[in-house]
């Protein structure tokens, strides 16, 4: 287990707040993490952020082979020097999404999976990145902000419950696992955190007919959360009031209907019927 403290005095490294670098110091949550994971030697786990690779070097002692990519180049020696001294760990320095992962990827027999104390300015891209990429990934474990691991998780007439609860329970099984103090990193965030896991189902999507109105639909019927679906997706996508009253009479849904009261399923069916409109 490194020392993330000594490693950061000794290195004398300034910290870049811009990309999110809150580094973890708390040995136990790494190992959760970890662990969390479920890993054995058949699993390539893509690590996005390793930092100075705390948890890298967690992953490596129990995957088949870890791709790290970090973004920030001047943290790139020290990661070669904690995590690189691990056969199985490939260094990637590049943004996670600009980097073409499936090449990185080719040829892996087993499963993948990626898993990352996530930096938090990019947390929704990187996930649904993920998550809509038709990438062959098993599961992903992830540390983010904690009000945003509730949103992922939420369940229909709940304040937390919107567009990303929506997108990611559209393709994967999201569960909340562990919360995870401020006072775990350094330097200490404004925000607590939380670890959760999404087993990726692609259950949904397959029902899916066109994922880019599935898209539109429901980021309209969030957009205004205080209107019916009428209102809101009507204003916002520019459609006929009566299409969408039809559209909820042939789901057996009230005019009155808002977005937040509809399960993932309903707003497939929707963006299905809807579909055949556009
Ligand atoms: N994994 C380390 C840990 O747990 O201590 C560091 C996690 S820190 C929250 C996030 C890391 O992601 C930082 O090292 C940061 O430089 C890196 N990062 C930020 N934006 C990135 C991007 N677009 N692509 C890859 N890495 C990025």
């Amino acid at each position: 287990m490194i020392n993330t403290n000594e490693i950061l005095t000794k290195h004398n490294i300034r910290l870049t707040k811009s990309l999110g670098q809150n580094f973890l110091t708390d040995a136990n949550i790494i190992r959760k993490i970890a662990d969390a994971g479920m890993l054995s030697k058949d699993d390539l786990v893509i690590e996005v952020g390793p930092g100075i690779g705390a948890l890298t070097v967690s992953l490596a002692q129990k995957a088949g082979k870890v791709i790290a990519i970090e973004i920030d180049k001047n943290l790139i020696p020290i990661l070669q020097d904690t995590a690189g001294q691990f056969k199985n760990v490939t260094i990637i320095n590049d943004d996670i999404l600009k980097v073409d992962i499936l090449s990185l990827i080719s040829g892996w027999q087993g499963q993948i999976k990626v898993i990352s104390n996530l930096p938090y300015y990019i947390t929704t891209p990187v996930v649904m990145m993920f998550l809509e990429s038709n990438l062959p990934i098993e599961l992903m474990v992830l540390m983010v902000q904690k009000e945003v691991a509730l949103r992922m998780a939420a369940k229909p007439k709940t304040k937390e419950y919107g567009a990303l609860s929506v997108g990611v329970q559209a393709v994967g099984e999201p569960k909340v696992l562990f919360n995870v103090s401020r006072n775990c990193f350094i330097p200490k965030p404004d925000v607590d955190s939380t670890v959760l896991r999404i087993i990726l189902t692609q259950h949904y999507k397959k029902q899916i007919i066109d994922y880019n109105i599935f898209h539109k639909c429901v980021k309209a019927a969030f957009s205004q959360r205080r209107k019916t679906l009428v209102n809101s997706m009507s204003s916002t996508l520019q459609m006929d009031k009566q299409l969408i009253k039809d559209v909820l009479v042939n789901l057996k849904l009230k005019e009155q209907t808002r977005g937040e009261e509809l399960s993932v399923e309903q707003f497939i069916s929707l963006s299905n019927l809807i579909s055949e409109y556009f």
